[in-house]
């Protein structure tokens, strides 16, 4: 046993020098801030790179030239570029009529009448025209060289259950499904539900209980992420998405994700564990639920979020400013690796303190098969 520990430990001096092969894959999701010059942009991108990035997940908006011109960049650093674009949710645009927007168990539009916050106006995968908007959006992205990968985000119906750290922050119980959070009864669900079933789903006193009401909307969305993956693969693109933590256990409960249908080259579930008031040993069971539920055929990048602010996270109200403190980032990584997750990916690099990125650098560079092995 004494010469299984010394040879671990002589491993493990080799695998924590930087440059090593045993890296552990790490993507960033990053906001484009169009002010930023292209100078400016590359030794960001650069310094990215340097401290262990691997790839990036860049939003920045509806217009592929912006994918052509911080593409160029990112790829020009060695990094891999995939255009973070968000599915459903869809602020005012000439393109959507009012039609197009889910409909509460109240029959209001998330249009006019958005869940929680303004920005929640949630389109309805019900729709043809919803399919053709959001082909020709990420087909015209998907067209471009720069671009290795089309990345998902906002795949999903609104919350109709808040992760319990949001709760006091909106001032709700989310103890059960509330109909003003049940998405979508437009004409075209409610219909088609009625013609494939027979239930008027309107007339039903807690739609909650009718199980196959909820598999008609975990298939709408399954529906759409296959469709639009012909596209994008027919492009010779790759296809990803930052799905909800589970599925089982958050995804499909909170946002109708039933992901692990999804035929997608990756996953980036957002295992951020302080929206859920779980420490960082959760991380870790998170991800041995998504690598169990896809079978260990696909790659789980495991979503870590950042504590921009660590000396005033527990003075901060808004769950928002929480997330991973420095001494708790060695443990998320550690816990997502050992429980089959392919790599990590950072929310965001923007948050990541001094303080963080020293933790980081080490614990990026660790051999996570070898130390559990001996545990
Ligand atoms: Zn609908």
């Amino acid at each position: 046993m004494k010469k299984i520990i010394i040879l671990v430990g002589i491993a493990l001096l080799i695998s924590c020098q930087p440059g090593q092969e045993s890296k552990i894959k790490v993507y960033a999701w990053v906001s484009g801030k169009r002010q930023v010059s292209e100078r400016v942009m590359k030794a960001q991108f650069k310094d990215l790179k340097k401290k262990g990035v691997d790839g990036i997940l860049f939003n920045g908006g509806h217009d592929p030239e912006t994918y052509r011109r911080i593409g160029k960049i990112v790829k020009q650093t060695g990094m891999e570029f995939h255009a973070w674009i968000p599915t459903l949710i869809q602020p005012n645009n000439p393109k959507l009529d009012y039609e197009l927007y889910a409909v509460n168990g109240l029959g209001e539009s998330a249009f006019d009448k958005p869940a929680y916050i303004e920005r929640y106006k949630f389109l309805c995968p019900n729709h043809e025209e919803v399919y053709d908007f959001l082909e020709d959006l990420y087909g015209s992205v998907a067209d471009l060289p720069e671009v290795d990968g089309i990345h998902l985000d906002f795949i999903r119906f609104p919350d109709v259950i808040l992760a319990r750290g949001l709760w006091e922050k909106y001032g709700l119980v989310m103890d059960r499904e509330y109909p003003q959070f049940d998405y979508c009864y437009c004409d075209n669900c409610v219909s088609d539900f009625k013609a494939l079933t027979g239930v008027d789903i309107k007339s039903v006193e807690d739609p909650s209980g009718i199980e196959e009401w909820k598999q008609f909307r975990y298939d709408l969305i399954t529906n759409l992420v296959k469709r639009l993956g012909v596209m994008v693969r027919s492009k010779n693109k790759q296809y990803n998405a930052a799905v909800f933590p589970g599925p089982n256990s958050v995804a499909k409960k909170l946002v109708r994700q039933e992901w692990d249908k999804w035929d997608l080259d990756a996953f980036f579930p957002m295992n951020y564990n302080d929206f859920y008031l779980e420490g960082p040993e959760w991380i870790g069971t998170m991800c041995k639920e998504s690598v169990e539920a896809l079978d260990g055929k696909k790659p789980v990048y495991s979503g870590l979020f950042i504590c921009p602010d660590p000396a005033n996270k527990a003075n901060e109200p808004d769950p928002e400013g929480h997330g991973l403190l420095p001494e708790e980032l060695e443990p998320a990584i550690r816990e997502s690796m050992q429980n089959g997750a392919a790599g990590i990916c950072l929310f965001t690099p923007g948050r990541m303190t001094k303080a963080h990125w020293k933790v980081f650098k080490k614990a990026i560079y660790k051999d996570y098969t070898l130390v559990k092995s001996v545990q």
